[in-house]
């Protein structure tokens, strides 16, 4: 089946692995900035960092005829150094107008830090000014629930945002409904240490139905695993459900939110349909 990947880290991938994704029906993914393990020490760090995002990463998937899609930020963890964030931000529109760049992310909350709720309301703002859309990284483990609250508070707050154009990442079971309720999109991140595992997600669409549900890997350069969604898929058929309800949550959802941005241009596979955004 083909499918989308909505969060995935290939700078931290080899090529090799976009070979393998690409044969294993992956059609396009996106790639939101993010950590890269280590605090980088200047506005420039970002700026090649941002280069490498629009430029050879979509290199790179169309050696195997994939779409690269991403989205510009600076991550919560670096979110503490204030000053760097907010020149950052400031740097972020020589990127935003780009092919392939969808918005803002993964921006959210990382240890639910007073610098990191800073950092989120003035990325919100410029998504805001900008009519950008939203993807969001929300805590691990314990800081879960709370940040999650802290996120979702936050955007409802600012009635500028539409939450159409917002999705919520890393949602578990304690999170799902939250999101869910408020409008915004949820992502289920497979993920093989924390997060969440592929049965743990056919749960929850079970229980919430697919609407303005997705699933991804967050492969990136720590232990995950890029091909966690065709995990999902076998899974889903496992339990019986029909391939338009496992390709509504792996392709149909994720084009229908993309389309969303002006910066998405996406030619579908021969023979699948492309989805009107609504
Ligand atoms: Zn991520």
């Amino acid at each position: 089946m083909y499918y989308i990947d909505p969060h995935i880290h290939m700078v931290s991938r080899t090529t090799d692995d976009y070979e393998t994704l690409a044969k294993m029906g992956c059609v396009a993914m996106s790639e939101p900035a993010f950590w890269a393990g280590f605090d980088r020490g200047s506005v420039d760090g970002f700026r090649d960092y941002f280069r490498q995002l629009t430029t050879f990463e979509p290199k790179r998937a169309g050696w195997y005829h994939m779409h690269h899609f991403t989205w510009m930020c600076i991550n919560a963890k670096e979110a503490e150094n204030v000053k760097l964030s907010r020149e950052v931000i400031a740097m972020m529109p020589e990127f935003l107008d780009l092919p392939g760049v969808l918005g803002i992310g993964e921006i959210g909350l990382n240890k639910n830090t007073k610098n990191e709720s800073i950092i989120f309301l003035e990325h919100l703002d410029l998504a805001a000014k900008r009519g950008e859309q939203i993807l969001i990284h929300t805590p691990h483990l314990e800081d879960k629930l709370k940040g999650t609250r802290m996120i979702v508070d936050m955007l409802c707050d600012d009635r500028r945002l539409d939450r159409s154009r917002v999705l919520v990442d890393h949602v578990e079971e304690h999170t799902i409904r939250g999101v869910l309720e408020e409008g915004f999109w949820a992502g289920m991140t497979l993920y093989p240490v924390s997060k969440c595992t592929p049965e743990r997600a056919v749960d929850m669409v079970e229980l919430y139905g697919p609407e303005r549900l997705m699933v991804n890997s967050a492969g990136d350069w720590g232990p995950s695993k890029p091909t966690a969604v065709p995990d999902f898929i076998m899974a889903m058929r496992r339990r019986g459900h029909p391939e338009s309800l496992i390709r509504k949550i792996v392709y149909e959802n994720p084009l229908e939110f993309f389309s969303q941005s002006r910066n998405f241009n996406f030619t579908p596979p021969e023979g699948l349909p492309a989805v009107e955004a609504k």
